[in-house]
């Protein structure tokens, strides 16, 4: 098999050194920087299906899908389409579009877990517009968050557990004021006792509890369902909102994201990425009485230049519209399972410490012999072995994206022999890295 190698990445590092110039670590999201594996990062310039190619020409199967939109691939022909008849027609009006309700409807008239949704235009602007709408709702002002769940650049939400269990948080970011981070409380995952005893304290300045119910961002932790429902049932006791944070979840999981798979009400969800079709789109949804504290409605301030924008409605519209299709959930898990069972025989019969975490479309690489459920139980050395796997599959045309700790997505375009030939590629490499 030919390999591509890292010193082949000329044009890609020759951009990579202009874009220095003009960008702070010559990129517009940190972890596009490849600071964690090895190279300079990939400059792609188009995407087919289940592959994309470089600006050197490269081509790699591709894991990361935009870190989790293109649920159908690249160039998906339907989203282009309807976004190109769009475009036409004019980018942006700042006025309510036919397209917008369209895709209000599809989502409401297809998810039982919420009346009324706001479209805004990403899933920071989704969280941080929940946050308010929780505080608006409630007149209390903490959040409760966990450990290993991201929620977006939210000030408060940028926040790690502060010394002691229970405390309020640090921040985990520059410029972030001390009277922020102190809204938010850190708790770990999957801790009931605690999460008991920080309520029973704190219930009268809590407004919500925020979580990302499918917890994938800092690894696939996959909690149990009861701890999930646990959350519920202490949100309604002591009078605190829940909001499901589905940036990534949302229509990945299924049409009706993680409440939909779990059957768990939350009272605000979040959503981004899938939304818009590979388009800036995010938004918030909940019940007709939750979401009647927006404005104009509610005393709630919410707005934005861009939002709803019709351009982003058309990819989000013609997206979701085929994951109505019959089969199509079904289908795509069942080739991701495959895939991740086909990885996770490998691993036990050539004892590696791998384990290969999974759900629905979502796969995740734990370089541990057990299942993880909290951040505290990834092995930081570990992501040495991941950063080697990285370098030894790009050479050999996968790319999952560029951290340990991001999960993988498999597409609709990802064909059941291009995960075949993945696999084979995932396998000579993961020998590499063990040998
Ligand atoms: N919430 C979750 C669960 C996410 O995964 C992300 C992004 O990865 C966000 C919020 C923030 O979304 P965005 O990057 O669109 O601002």
């Amino acid at each position: 098999m030919d390999t591509i190698s890292l010193e082949n990445r000329t044009r890609s590092a020759a951009l990579f050194e202009e874009a220095k110039n003009y960008f702070p670590g010559g990129v517009n999201s940190p972890v596009r920087a490849f600071k964690s594996v090895y190279g300079p990062p990939l400059f792609i310039k188009e995407g087919q299906g289940c592959r994309i190619t470089d600006e050197d020409d490269h081509t790699y199967i591709d894991f990361c899908c935009s870190w989790g939109p293109l649920i159908l691939g690249h160039n998906n022909a339907k989203v282009r389409d309807l976004v190109t008849e769009t475009v036409a027609k004019g980018t942006s009006f700042g006025t309510p579009t036919r397209l917008g309700n369209e895709l209000g409807k599809l989502i409401v008239n297809n998810n039982r877990y919420i009346d009324k949704i706001r479209f805004v235009s990403s899933g920071t602007e989704a969280v941080m517009s929940a946050l308010r709408l929780a505080r608006g709702i409630t007149g209390k002002s903490k959040v409760i968050k966990f450990e290993g769940c991201y929620h977006g650049h939210v000030d408060s939400l940028l926040v790690k557990a502060g010394s002691g269990l229970a405390t309020f948080g640090e921040s985990t970011s520059a410029g972030i004021p001390r009277a922020f981070a102190e809204e938010t409380i850190v708790l770990p995952l999957d801790d009931r006792k605690l999460l008991e005893e920080t309520l029973q304290k704190y219930s009268d300045d809590i407004a919500c509890i925020i979580v990302e119910p499918v917890p994938a961002n800092n690894g696939l932790l996959l909690q149990d369902p009861s701890f999930l429902e646990c959350l519920r049932l202490k949100c309604y006791k002591y009078g605190v909102l829940l909001i499901f944070d589905e940036v990534i979840s949302g229509f990945r999981v299924g049409f009706e994201g993680a409440a939909g798979y779990y059957g768990i009400q939350p009272d605000i969800i979040t959503y981004g990425k899938i939304i818009g079709g590979g388009m800036p789109v995010g938004a918030y949804g909940g019940s007709h009485e939750v979401m009647s504290h927006i404005s104009p409605d509610g005393p709630v301030y919410q707005a934005g230049t861009l939002s709803a924008n019709p351009v982003a409605m058309a990819a989000g519209y013609a997206a979701l519209k085929q994951l109505l299709e019959p089969g199509f959930y079904e289908g795509l898990e069942a080739k991701t399972k495959r895939l991740a069972d086909r990885l996770q025989a490998f691993a036990l019969r050539h004892d590696l410490p791998m384990h290969v975490q999974q759900i629905a479309s979502i796969f995740w690489l734990a370089f541990t012999r057990d299942r993880v459920v909290r951040a505290d139980q990834i092995d930081a050395a570990s992501m040495e072995h991941f950063k080697n796997l990285h370098r030894e599959l790009l050479r050999r045309g996968v790319y999952l994206g560029p951290s340990g700790y991001e999960v993988g997505f498999v597409s609709a375009a990802h064909t059941e022999q291009d995960l075949d030939e993945a696999a084979s590629i995932m396998e000579k490499c993961l020998h590499m890295v063990f040998k």
